[in-house]
């Protein structure tokens, strides 16, 4: 009885998104509760775990951290997309290339997931580097609030260096959640 008590659903996230935006910390932030200290250039994918409960249930989210621009990656994410319970779009707030780089890799997510209906979320990360004097060389948060209705995603900005205490994600159809951490 206690086994089936101690028994967590797993669900499998995936994090993808272009070399550098942060995938590697954000996951590390999540799974060890803090911003590492220095980070190794990802090779294929790796894999962290962290158990939550939600609602009395223990939930186990398996990050799969995954490596942009690997060579070998043609064969392996058919792998990435079996069995996906969610998919995290990263792209770093003070890069634009890697808001732009983000149709690609959604174009991939609707290759390989043919049929199955994931949930995806948008996230902006490195939100601690914005400046609010500036513009230019940032991603507006308006235009990526679009892509994310245009692509039915959940949008949220994030820092896995300096997380805000509060965030706020924008719901498909328009409204707005509180986020818990
Ligand atoms: P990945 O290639 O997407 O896995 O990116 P990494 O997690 O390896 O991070 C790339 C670089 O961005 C590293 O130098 C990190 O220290 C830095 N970085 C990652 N997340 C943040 C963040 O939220 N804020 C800041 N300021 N730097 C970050
Ligand atoms: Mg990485």
């Amino acid at each position: 009885v206690s086994s089936l008590l101690n028994r967590s659903r797993t669900f499998k996230v995936l994090v993808i998104g272009d070399s550098g935006v942060g995938k590697t910390c954000l996951t590390h932030r999540l799974c060890a509760g803090q911003f590492p200290s220095r980070v190794e250039a990802t090779i294929g994918v790796d894999f962290r775990e962290k158990v939550m409960e939600i609602d009395g249930e223990k939930i186990k989210l398996q990050l799969w951290d995954t490596a942009g621009q690997e060579r070998f990656r043609k064969s392996m994410v058919q792998h990435y997309y079996r069995n996906v319970h969610a998919v995290l779009f990263i792209y770093d707030v003070t890069r634009p290339a890697s808001f732009s780089g983000l149709t690609a890799w959604v174009e991939e997510c609707r290759q390989n997931s043919l049929g199955q209906d994931i949930p995806r979320f948008l996230v902006g990360n490195k939100s601690d580097l914005r400046d609010p004097h500036r513009t230019e060389g940032q991603v507006n948060q308006d235009l990526a609030t679009g892509f994310a209705k245009a692509n039915g995603m959940l949008f949220f900005e994030t820092s896995a260096k300096n997380p805000p205490s509060k965030c706020v994600t924008v719901k498909q159809g328009g409204g707005e959640v509180p986020y818990q951490q």
